[in-house]
């Protein structure tokens, strides 16, 4: 008898012309974020199982699992000798663990068998029945409940016999590269780490570009933004991080334009530089953690301001979400905590006290033209620009 964790991939599965293409990439995928623990990952008829592991490090397992896309579900288990004998004899054992299971929650069970292997003496239905009978043997605690079960016992009769329980949701989306690289434009706020990894999960590989302004922000901004970029890197492997200082631009916008603009013009800037770095990094569309009307410059004309600068498409997960769920999918991604640290931010260093919040295109770049040699600051800002790839 030995440990199992049991993997469930979901869309990908029905992607047909794709589905090798994609099942390759997750494999790759699962082997990488597996790398630093001892265990074997095996492939059978879309299934994974992660084998030949320690006991100690299925916690670790378990967190790499639910930070890897394209996983639907994923359960531990245990891989049994086929015969019923073995499967008789675990029962005590299997009692004692689903008992003690989430502080003893569990107070129904059901088996649920599938015989692979016809040549297994059992069926399926009489396999549930002799198991059935033998864990209520052993249990004082939980009862049979076959049409909603707190615990589902699975019972596979393959090359061997897998018996798993205490079904866990994963993230879900595709496998993590399938969808071509997107640079995410991290803020240390709330929302763009939870756009990240919606993107993330949804195949898009991913490096992110912080905007910072020394000396009015200092040290705290930028180790916010690398452990923020940390928190993300496990669900976008090989994550690199890249700061630009919008100093000059800033002192730039507010020594020649309205103070009103000042906010929608560092959007303008902050889109053209993302565009420009985007694509020396070869990323296909641009990430923000934007959500309509959620501050000034996330209005409708503000965002048609920003889209009116860009080449590459901007993708904004969050837009129709309100501040409420995107702080509940922060906690669930254990983002939040990082984001809620004090520190400066780029954009309320020289923020506008009376921003306009229905900005033209055609008043926005009268305004920008104000400042002489744009192109220029671009440049400098760029060329300054610096790249960590994250542990
Ligand atoms: P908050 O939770 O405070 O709203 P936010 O991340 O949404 O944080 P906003 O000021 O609302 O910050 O900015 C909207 C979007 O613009 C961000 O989600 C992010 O994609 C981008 N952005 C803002 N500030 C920066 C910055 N300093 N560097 C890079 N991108 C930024
Ligand atoms: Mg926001």
């Amino acid at each position: 008898m030995s440990r199992i964790v049991l993997i469930k991939i979901g869309e990908m599965a029905l992607k047909k012309g794709n589905r090798d293409y994609f099942e390759s990439v997750f494999y790759k995928n699962l082997k990488n974020a597996l790398f630093s623990i001892e265990c074997k990952v095996r492939k059978t008829r879309g299934r994974y199982f992660i084998e030949e592991f320690s006991e100690a490090d299925l916690d670790n397992i378990e967190s790499i699992l639910l930070k890897t896309s394209g996983l639907v579900s994923f359960s531990s288990g245990y891989k049994l000798e086929k015969n019923m004998d073995s499967l008789l004899s675990f029962m005590p054992g299997l009692v004692d663990e689903i008992e003690n299971l989430k502080n003893g929650k569990f107070k129904t069970f059901k088996f649920i068998a599938k015989r692979e292997d016809k040549s297994f003496p059992l069926n399926s239905y009489e396999i549930c029945c002799r198991l059935g009978e033998a864990f209520l043997d052993n249990s004082k605690i939980l009862t049979v409940d076959v049409k909603n079960p707190d615990v589902k016992i699975r019972v596979e009769v393959r090359d061997s016999i897998y018996l798993y329980f205490n079904e866990i949701r994963g993230l879900g989306g595709l496998p993590n590269g399938v969808s071509g690289k997107g640079l995410l434009m991290l803020s240390g706020g709330i929302d763009s780490p939870v756009a990240a990894i919606m993107m993330a999960k949804r195949g898009m590989k991913l490096d992110a570009l912080h905007f910072l302004s020394p000396p009015y922000t200092g040290d705290l901004a930028k180790d916010k933004v690398t452990k923020l970029a940390e928190l993300i890197k496990p669900y976008s492997p090989g994550l690199s991080l890249i700061t630009v200082s919008v100093t000059k631009i800033l002192e730039n916008i507010s020594q020649y334009c309205k103070d009103s603009f000042s906010t929608i013009l560092l959007r303008v800037f902050m889109v053209k530089i993302a565009n420009r770095i985007a694509l020396t990094r070869k990323c296909k569309a641009i990430i923000t953690g934007e959500s309509l009307s959620q501050v000034a410059s996330q209005t409708i004309d503000g965002l048609t301001v920003s889209d009116s600068q860009r080449e590459l498409l901007i993708l904004r997960p969050l837009i129709g979400m309100d501040k409420s769920e995107i702080i509940d999918l922060a906690r669930h991604y254990n983002t939040f905590e990082t984001s809620i640290i004090q520190a400066e931010d780029c954009c309320t260093v020289f923020l506008a006290k009376h921003p306009v919040t229905k900005p033209g295109i055609k008043d926005t770049m009268l305004e920008y033209g104000k400042i002489p040699d744009t192109d220029k600051l671009i440049d400098e800002a760029i060329d300054q620009a610096q790249t960590d790839k994250m542990n």
